[in-house]
């Protein structure tokens, strides 16, 4: 079962290129597809492998953070280049189990093929990109590097592969041994990635597997000193929480978002509800950089068309069961309740449905997408998080009101603009506060060393480097002068 591709081994010196998804084009990725997706349907596996990760005896959990620690000084030890080295092999086995790994993200975690498979290719970026960041750690002048010894790396379950394995590939990368703790509702998907980067010469000594539940998480790994590094993927309270643990312990952190894409008048509108739908609605809605409010400037708003086009185009999304070919959107990965819940279900002042979220099996994961109208300005749906298939529209009267509208929220992820206009976009670019920001494009999907990614504001603690880009290595060691610098 493996792809049906030429899959070169990438030699060691070779420049960055970004890995090549699937392509629906071509017949035998097609009948390859077809056959990962059966196969999540028919699966029922996983069980074992966790138990066999899972620790919950406080000595084993004491000698594995010592050993881990222990190893990942001897890593870092290592010439960056041999590191490099493994690194480069991690991305060629996670490029010949891509099939492995959209079949546990489909089974496991509700990806759809067309989310779960650029998602490989991410990983497989992670791992050649960050190999060439680790062999220029050698080579700054008058500066030492020296690595963590420990870093753990606590993942959500939204991108339970990519976000993952970025964290593990830049610790390696940089020279630090891994605790990773995937999340509870993707923790198979962390398994199989740990033993994809096992097979390709990651030392099982230096990446260790951890599965505990939240409150070990906190009181027990994160207070450890011996963990010297976390990089943190979740809830800006969270992150917060881990610092209120350690006061000391530096967090790299990628936290919430409350999103927009501002359409104006110049924009080409077709592409505009075309990236609208994938960015609101990919994989649910349940992305940090989804855009969750559309904010339709001047005569926009009023445009018939424009609405009668997004609205069909949400409307005609195929929601079902992640693995079957046609589906487009899929479940949220645990039954719709709090704020989620309220967001399907219930309208604040002045608002109305475009399209109402219907609910489609009895748990609450099952709903088709739903479009709110009329969002205020200040309302609650317009600064908080709600992280599934609902989409806000707000109207300004121009891109200076629409502008205010999108930094008027504590967040600053990701941020879009739709418009042909030079000096609108001039405009926006330098007054929009989101670490990553788009122009004629979606929010969602940042491709590694083309648009690294990372927050401002709330979505974002600790350094503030980003993932995927060329200052992220960075955060993960200390500097010290080199003797002989002046
Ligand atoms: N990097 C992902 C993207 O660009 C988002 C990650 C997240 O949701 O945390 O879509």
């Amino acid at each position: 079962h493996r792809v049906p591709r030429v899959v070169a081994a990438t030699p060691p010196d070779a420049p960055f290129r970004n890995a090549v998804d699937t392509d629906p084009a071509v017949p035998e990725h097609r009948a390859w597809a077809a056959e990962v997706l059966e196969r999540a349907a028919r699966s029922d596996e996983g069980v074992a492998t966790l138990e066999q990760h899972t620790v919950v005896d406080e000595q084993v959990l004491d000698r594995l953070l010592g050993e881990t620690a222990e190893a990942g000084r001897a890593w870092g030890a290592r010439p960056a280049a041999e590191r490099a080295a493994v690194l480069q092999r991690a991305g060629d086995a996670l490029e010949a189990a891509r099939g492995r790994l959209i079949e546990v993200m489909a089974s496991e975690a509700a990806k759809t093929f067309d989310q779960a498979d650029p998602e490989v290719s991410e990983a497989i970026d992670f791992a050649r990109y960050y190999a060439e960041r680790a062999r220029e750690l050698d080579h700054v002048d008058g500066a030492r590097f020296e690595p963590a010894a420990l870093t753990l790396v606590t993942p959500p379950w939204n991108f339970p592969v990519a976000i993952p394995a970025g964290g593990v590939l830049a610790a390696l990368a940089a020279g630090s041994g891994v605790v990773l703790k995937p999340a509870g509702p993707a923790s198979r998907c962390g398994a199989v990635l740990a033993e994809v980067l096992w097979s390709a010469g990651v030392p099982q000594d230096v990446l260790t597997l951890l599965q505990v539940d939240e409150e070990t998480l906190g009181r027990r790994l994160v207070a450890d000193p011996r963990i010297d590094r976390v990089v943190l993927t979740g809830a800006w309270e969270t992150a917060r929480l881990f610092r209120d643990f350690r006061h000391d312990l530096p967090v790299l952190a990628e936290t919430s978002g409350k999103n927009a894409m501002v359409v104006t008048p110049s924009a080409d509108l077709d592409l505009a509800v075309k990236e609208l739908v994938a960015s609101a609605f990919g994989h649910a809605g349940q992305k940090c950089s989804a855009a969750s409010l559309a904010i339709l400037v001047g005569p926009v708003a009023r445009s018939k068309r424009f609405l009668g086009q997004l609205v069909d185009a949400v409307s005609s999304l195929e929601v079902g069961a992640p693995w079957v070919a046609t589906t487009r959107m899929g479940p949220v990965i645990e039954p719709a309740s709090g704020k989620l819940l309220e967001g399907l279900t219930t309208l604040g002042p002045g608002e109305r449905w475009l399209l109402e979220p219907k609910r489609l099996d009895r748990e609450g994961r099952l709903w088709t997408p739903g479009i709110r109208t009329g969002v205020r300005r200040g309302s609650d749906f317009h600064r908080t998080e709600y992280f599934g298939p609902v989409l806000g529209i707000m109207t300004a009267n121009d891109l200076d009101e629409a502008i205010a509208m999108q930094n008027e929220v504590a967040y600053g992820l990701t941020a879009g603009l739709q418009s042909l206009e030079p000096e609108e976009i001039g405009r926006w670019i330098d007054r929009v506060e989101a670490g990553n920001v788009y122009v004629n494009r979606g929010t969602t999907g940042a491709i590694v060393g083309r648009q690294p990614f990372g927050g401002w504001k709330r979505s974002s603690v600790g350094a503030g480097t980003k993932a995927g880009g060329p200052n992220y290595l960075v955060g993960l060691g200390t500097w010290h002068r080199s003797a002989t610098a002046d």
